[in-house]
């Protein structure tokens, strides 16, 4: 099937997943692997712009991070919930793109879409593998391998589990984010990014060093896992100790 990814990643809004792992995006999109983004709303209740503009923005930042999908759920902006219906929509969803590795946002979160994206998204994961749950004709069970939750910007005393080194996409990232000049030009703040009085694109860098700079590296982008991660090597794990 053409839609299917190695990667997707799902998040309420259009420019979500640009900020908090636009990079992680573009790395795995460029290592050759088939990248996708599902955005549960259009963004209707968005302050500035409108859903019209944001779609095409949305299309502008994915040709920029290079992925390979990029579909939108159509689920009430600001009034995201995680009841039959929309499960249903996002499980047929990813039976149609069969993902490996699904990233989602992080389950807590300043806007509530956020917290119920997380909750929707990898309730949709699990459900999707079992085959008598919404069977659609032609489409078959599948479950992803993993769930990652994307941690940028939050300050829960939550240890990311990994950071990506984003380094060499950060510019990538940044050209996928400006593509939303509707939302951010001028902008203090943006989903989970509180204003400090800096311009947003300068607090992205900002806490993107930081990351970067817990796995020694000039940009990263944490996640967490609620399992422990598996290492094969570990001669070969980054991140120097001392
Ligand atoms: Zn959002």
């Amino acid at each position: 099937m053409s839609d299917t990814l190695d990667l997707l990643a799902i998040a309420a809004h259009r420019d979500d997943v640009e900020l908090t792992c636009g990079g992680t995006l573009a790395k795995t999109a460029r290592a050759g692997r088939r990248v996708g983004i599902i955005d549960l709303t259009q963004g209707e209740m968005g302050t500035r712009g409108s859903a019209e503009l944001r779609a095409a923005e949305a299309d502008r930042a994915a040709k920029v991070l290079g992925v390979a999908v990029r579909r939108n759920a159509g689920l009430p902006d600001a009034h995201l919930k995680n009841d039959d219906a929309s499960r249903e929509r996002l499980v047929t969803m990813i039976r149609e793109t069969q993902p490996r590795v699904v990233i989602l946002p992080f389950p807590v979160g300043r806007h509530p879409d956020h917290r119920i994206a997380a909750e929707l998204g990898r309730d949709a994961c699990y459900l999707a593998g079992l085959a008598k749950y919404a069977p659609r004709e032609g489409l078959e069970p599948h479950r992803p391998h993993k769930v990652l939750y994307a941690l940028a910007y939050r300050e829960d005393p939550v240890k990311p589990s990994f950071v990506v080194d984003i380094s060499d996409c950060f510019d990538t990232k940044m050209a996928a984010i400006r593509c939303y000049a509707s939302q951010f030009d001028g902008a203090k703040a943006a989903g989970e990014i509180f204003p400090t009085g800096q311009d947003l694109y300068e607090l992205i860098r900002i806490q993107s060093a930081h990351y970067g700079s817990l796995i020694r590296r000039p940009y990263g982008e944490p996640f967490f896992t609620y399992e422990t991660l598996a290492v094969e090597d570990v001669l070969a794990l980054g991140g120097p100790s001392l």
